[in-house]
């Protein structure tokens, strides 16, 4: 009897095998529930692949399938992955901080806020040769996007700078990259300006959720936020939106940030979903780190939800093994950032991750610009209509 019972995995406790009746055991395993089969996960993953992408979500049906359990929403996210993806592609791009710290905003995890002392020091614009270099390196190393992050709240007041940008940005789509920016809030007129210029993408993360936000930044709201992807879904910029886990919020938060990309009129096009790194000098230094485990959970429910988005492993890859970024990009994760630092943080070593592709069998995503074809007509009407 002992041995049957071990043989379906119930270990027996000493207190059990010392009862002086005999338990009825049929009786006992009768009383509990069969596990269940079926999952939230399950079931929208095969909608999806049935139906493709919505974003009629509510917020229940996310934390649905966000609360499956862990291997079953690994599983669907994968399925849900190799149904609406090429599953081996890995999109590399790299960030180049052009513009660091003296930031006036002040978002609790940035150490290039210069409300906290993180010993950032505030840096101009950097010139055109060293930025051009830089994209010439990354298109080498592999790298198929490029991307130039500024510390600013945004570009307003700012016009040599802003031309300046527009400048490298028509550079580096002319070497055959595709260009993305982060410089913070954007105006409509300026959302047009980098579109003509031949942006591919404008990053503008909303960080986390609705109801957390006003935990981490005071300085601009989330409807601030909510318009600047206005603009740049208007102008025919592919929108780069996601957020940071480790913040302090709860799984609830997560859930909320994911309600509020996937039910955006369009889904954005690339979902980053950044791990905090919890720098010295910051509010939110002593934030305890991020497991696998909820980046998994974030990426795959990430993934079933907005089945056609670039979901990226971003910031925080760092800190995780190559059998940790697998399981990452088997759950629907295929984009990295690559390159030496994300910003002003460490980043994955370029050799590492050469040995990872190798490993996992990733294929480097070839640039893509067939969709903006399409948005070049969108914005000449937007243009048109504004001028
Ligand atoms: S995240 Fe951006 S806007 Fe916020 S403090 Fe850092 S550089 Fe400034």
């Amino acid at each position: 009897m002992i041995k049957i019972i071990r043989s379906i995995g119930r270990p027996l406790s000493t207190a059990v095998l010392a009862h002086p009746r005999p338990l009825n055991y049929s009786n006992y395993y009768s009383t509990l529930s069969p596990p269940s089969l079926s999952s939230a996960a399950a079931a929208e993953a095969e909608r999806c692949i049935r139906e493709g992408s919505r974003n009629n979500w509510s917020r229940d049906e996310i934390k649905s399938i966000y609360d499956s359990p862990l291997l079953d929403l690994l599983f669907h996210g994968a399925q849900v992955h190799r149904h609406a993806q090429n599953f081996r592609e890995v999109q590399q791009c790299t960030l180049l901080s052009i513009k660091t710290g003296g930031c006036s905003e002040d978002c609790s995890y940035c150490p290039q806020s210069s409300r906290y002392d993180t010993g950032i020091k505030a840096q101009r614009l950097m010139n055109k040769d060293a930025v051009l270099e830089a994209a010439k390196k990354a298109k080498e190393a592999g790298s198929t996007r490029f991307c130039m992050g500024a510390a600013w709240r945004d570009t307003v007041g700012r016009k040599t700078n802003f031309n300046q940008i527009l400048d490298y940005v028509k550079e580096i789509r002319d070497m055959g990259m595709e260009v993305c920016c982060t410089l913070g809030m954007l105006e409509k007129q300026q959302a047009l300006e980098l579109k003509k210029a031949g942006l591919t993408a404008y990053n503008h993360n909303l960080d986390t959720s609705r109801e957390y936000y006003p935990n981490i930044i005071s300085t601009r709201t989330y409807d601030e936020r909510l318009e600047t992807l206005r603009h740049v879904r208007e102008a025919g910029i592919n929108v780069c939106s996601g957020g940071i886990i480790g913040l302090g919020e709860a799984e609830e938060d997560r859930v909320g940030l994911l309600h509020t990309l996937a039910t955006l009129p369009t889904h954005p096009e690339s979902v980053p979903i950044n791990a905090l790194l919890a720098v010295t000098g910051t509010p939110l230094q002593d934030q305890k780190p991020v497991e696998i485990w909820e980046m998994i959970r974030m990426i795959a429910t990430a993934r079933i939800i907005m089945p056609k988005a670039m979901v990226r492993l971003s910031a925080g890859r760092v800190r995780f093994s190559i059998p940790e970024q697998a399981l990452c990009f088997l759950a629907g994760a295929n984009s990295i950032f690559t390159g030496e630092k994300l910003l002003t943080t460490p980043n994955n070593d370029y050799d590492a991750d050469q040995f990872m592709f190798k490993l996992l069998g990733l294929i480097p995503k070839a640039p893509d610009f067939s969709d903006n074809a399409v948005k070049d007509v969108e914005a000449e009407k937007i243009e048109a209509v504004s001028c």
